[in-house]
């Protein structure tokens, strides 16, 4: 039923809260090279909100936990983050319907990118969030679609490529962003977005492979 993946959906969520106080300093680091350091503060607060908000649901659906969170990112992370990150999960948690299947995955994780480059108006290369989360939903989408492989593993080549998006960041130019006023001198820092994207990305694949 659906308050059983909804029920996944709330572990998940947990579980990103954890990993990304964990990687609080390591966020923050990276974000004070190229940016104005409150990435890892700002993701903490916001993650840890989100799992505060989705535990307070009463028997939810995956949509519903989606959506809580979300709104909660949108609310507490503030910056460029919040209303990039929460929007468009709002946005995209439409899509999840009251069940999580390979299709509504892959349709959840299509629209939550096409979100994120319309509002942000990047694209790869950018040196932003999207280099990681581009690799990482099309390896997703060729391997349900293309592949038939099953859903963990299909999540499992994902993160694998959301970490080569995440690697890809160092050696170019931030176009987008706060990162994008040093000009030439981004070059050769890893995006403090894209990163956290894939720490996201490796906890819903820990959840999901349980
Ligand atoms: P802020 O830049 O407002 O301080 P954060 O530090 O929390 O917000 O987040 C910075 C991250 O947001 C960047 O590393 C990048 O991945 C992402 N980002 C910033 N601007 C954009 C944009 N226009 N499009 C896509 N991602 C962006
Ligand atoms: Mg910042
Ligand atoms: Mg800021």
């Amino acid at each position: 039923p659906a308050t059983d993946d909804g029920a996944a959906v709330v572990a998940a969520v947990e579980a990103v809260a954890e990993r990304i106080e964990d990687e609080r300093d390591h966020l923050t680091q990276l974000d004070s090279a190229i940016g104005d350091a409150d990435h890892g503060g700002n993701m903490a607060r916001g993650w840890a909100a989100a799992a505060d908000a989705a535990r307070d649901l009463d028997d939810p659906d995956p949509e519903t936990v989606a959506k809580t969170v979300g709104k909660t990112l949108m609310g507490e992370v503030g910056g460029a983050s919040g209303p990039l990150f929460g929007g468009s999960l709002v946005f995209a948690a439409g899509e999840l319907g009251d069940g999580i299947t390979p299709e509504s995955a892959v349709a959840f994780a299509e629209t939550y990118l096409e979100k994120v480059e319309d509002r942000g108006d990047a694209r790869v290369g950018d040196q932003t969030v999207v280099d990681a989360l581009t690799p990482a939903v099309h390896t997703f989408k060729k391997s349900i679609e293309v592949d038939d492989l099953p859903p963990i593993e299909a999540l499992a080549k994902a993160v694998a490529a959301a970490e080569r998006g995440v690697a890809f960041t160092v050696p170019i130019r931030a176009r987008k962003g706060r990162a994008s006023y040093l000009g030439w001198r981004s070059v050769g820092h890893q995006d403090p977005g894209a990163t956290s994207a894939l720490f996201i990305l490796e906890e819903l694949l820990v959840v999901a492979a349980d």
